[in-house]
């Protein structure tokens, strides 16, 4: 502007009033700026609400608003002086307890917290190795273990133990120095591939267990969402009898998860719950096959037409850890095969694009692996890590762990090849035919059925019960049950008890000695429900309750759950009591 030819002081004026429209405009376009940053913050909230009311309705978000308001109050009543050091004072002595029971210190015990000067001789070693091998413990031997070993069969174990010898220093990260497991890992995939009906493109890898199996199968899912849809803000939804792996895997993968009611009577995951709760974030879709609480099929056809029903498909992975090699031969041992009019619960469900699998539950390997399988290679690819600026070298890897024990992918290959097809048919058809037995007597036998209620209809090796009979508190039985010498699982919402059938409890008279306990454990409940109202000191003073009582009790029934979780940190820590 040709502005030099104006007085001074207008030129001033000129310049000044610039500057200003100059910042006026700039305050503008800031103002604007700041409302449509406002704008999308408002959308954002907004976004989330909506799909927050949709997926749990009016009704649900307020209940979710309403337990959060009761969870607080109750943490600010915890922490109120007088009760603060009351709690303090009951967490400690129930730590102390479990300490007791799991490290005991007593003058017998000698604790070795350094390295021996000297190395042991095979004599000391056998010595002691033996003791450790004695100490007073749950014998799962007489099959009165729930779950936990699957197999324990003398030769198996003498065939596992030739593998540690052989495969003791194998490590899969060598393929060159070790190529024989590397040969046994891609084929023990290869037979789980097949078991599971994987079309041709299937691929998998092994792990060290259903955990890592489940979070491999989040992380492919979450980096997939990413890759393929930009999705930042993960979301995974499961039912809510899905094992907790999956919650570990929103954990530490930082997901958001939803956890959908699997209701009675069928305790199947509510398809219409899971369908309210899809929106653009949901990476992946769960079903159990079956799940662990209660050892029901979820309805995987189900879930796999929702699942394709969105625009380009949702994963939908299928949790079959614990079904493992029970499910794929149910029709051959003669047992009814869930869903089999509707499609199944493997890869022929068009839906379902991972499966995890236990070889080391009912695949009888020795603990530590399993197997992750996917639909093709490219969901297989999303779990990979590849380093390729590494100091240390061009690194990948295909799972979680670097090193890998070479001798427990012999340990499975082995044991696969020695049960094989026939053996796992056998094997199904005792433990499903067992499990039966349980849950008939369930039904069946007049001082049970009064009393107890199967949960559902379980289908492979698991049967859950609860009490419908105010006289028995179901934890009071599991802890009668526990003083009786058995292991069994104790489960919440609802209160129950699970029995996990293994080869061990098929044997000899486990399976009558279960259930005649159950009947005296259950005996000794009503007896002491009926001394209490005989003597009308009814539901006064505290009763002394065992360690299933003490958790799931009292503790369990406060909506904040720190005080739970503070037992929990005890009992973690006491595993790391030398
Ligand atoms: C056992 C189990 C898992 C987890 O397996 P781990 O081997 O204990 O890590 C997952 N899902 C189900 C249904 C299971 O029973």
């Amino acid at each position: 502007m040709g502005s030099s030819a104006l007085p001074i002081s207008l030129q001033d004026k000129l310049r000044k009033s610039q500057g200003y429209s100059r910042l006026k405009t700039l305050s503008t376009n800031l103002n604007f700026l700041r409302n449509i940053i406002f704008a999308l913050f408002l959308l954002r909230y907004l976004r989330k609400s909506f799909y927050l009311v949709r997926g749990y309705g009016i009704f649900g978000t307020l209940t979710i608003a309403y337990s959060l308001f009761r969870k607080r109050a109750y943490q600010l009543f915890l922490r109120a002086p007088g009760v603060r050091s009351k709690v303090d004072k009951h967490v400690a002595t129930a730590i102390t307890e479990i300490e007791d029971k799991l490290a005991p210190q007593g003058p017998g015990v000698t604790r070795y917290l350094t390295l021996p000067k000297e190395p042991w001789t095979g004599q000391q070693l056998d010595a002691e190795l033996g003791q450790l091998c004695e100490m007073k413990r749950t014998r799962w031997e007489d099959g009165k273990v729930s779950g936990a070993v699957y197999h324990g069969g003398e030769d198996l174990l003498k065939l596992q133990a030739k593998t540690m010898e052989m495969f003791g220093v194998a490590n899969p990260i060598h393929p060159d120095v070790f190529p024989g497991v590397r040969k046994m890992e891609a084929e023990v995939v290869a037979m789980v591939l097949s078991l599971f009906n994987a079309p041709p493109p299937g691929a998998g890898t092994t792990t060290s267990g259903g955990t890592e199996s489940i979070l491999l199968s989040v992380l492919s899912a979450r980096n997939k969402a990413h890759a393929e849809r930009s999705v930042t803000n993960p979301e995974l939804i499961v039912p809510s009898t899905a094992h907790a792996a999956f919650h570990k895997a929103a954990s530490y993968f930082n997901i958001k998860i939803h956890v959908v009611p699997c209701p009675a009577p069928n305790y199947r995951v509510s398809i219409p719950k899971v369908r309210r709760l899809i929106n653009p974030n949901t990476i992946m879709l769960v079903g159990s096959a079956p799940n662990y609480p209660h050892g029901i099929v979820d309805d995987i056809p189900a879930l796999s037409r929702l699942a394709l029903s969105y625009n380009g498909g949702i994963p939908l992975h299928v949790d079959c850890c614990l079904g493992s090699f029970l499910m794929p031969f149910l029709p051959s041992a003669g047992f009814p095969s869930p869903f089999a009019e509707t499609g199944g619960f493997d890869f022929r469900v068009p839906g379902v694009t991972s499966i995890s699998v236990d070889t080391h539950k009912y695949g009888f390997a020795p603990k530590g692996n399993s197997v992750i399988l996917y639909r093709s290679k490219q969901l297989r690819q999303y779990q990979y890590f590849i380093c390729p600026n590494w100091s240390g070298g061009v690194y990948g890897s295909p799972s979680m762990a670097g090193s890998r024990p070479g001798a427990l992918i012999a340990g499975c290959w082995a044991s696969m090849m020695s049960v094989g097809e026939a053996g796992y048919i056998e094997s199904c058809h005792k433990i499903v035919g067992t499990r039966i037995t349980i849950q008939n007597a369930i039904i069946e036998h007049p001082i049970l059925k009064g009393s107890l209620k199967v949960l559902g209809e379980p289908s492979v090796s698991v049967v859950a019960f609860e009490s419908v009979d105010p006289d028995v508190d179901l934890y009071d039985l599991a802890d009668g049950m526990s003083s009786r010498g058995w292991h069994l699982n104790a489960l919440q919402h609802p209160p129950g008890i699970h029995v996990a059938v293994t080869l061990p409890m098929t044997k000899g008279e486990a399976v009558e000695r279960l259930i005649n306990d159950l009947v005296e454990a259950v005996k000794v409940e009503k007896e002491k429900a009926d001394e209490m109202r005989r003597s009308g000191t009814g539901f006064q003073g505290e009763k002394k309750r065992g360690n299933a009582g003490a958790l799931y009790g009292v503790a369990g029934k406060i909506p904040d759950k720190s005080v739970v979780e503070r037992l929990v940190v005890g009992f973690l820590d006491t595993l790391y009591k030398a």
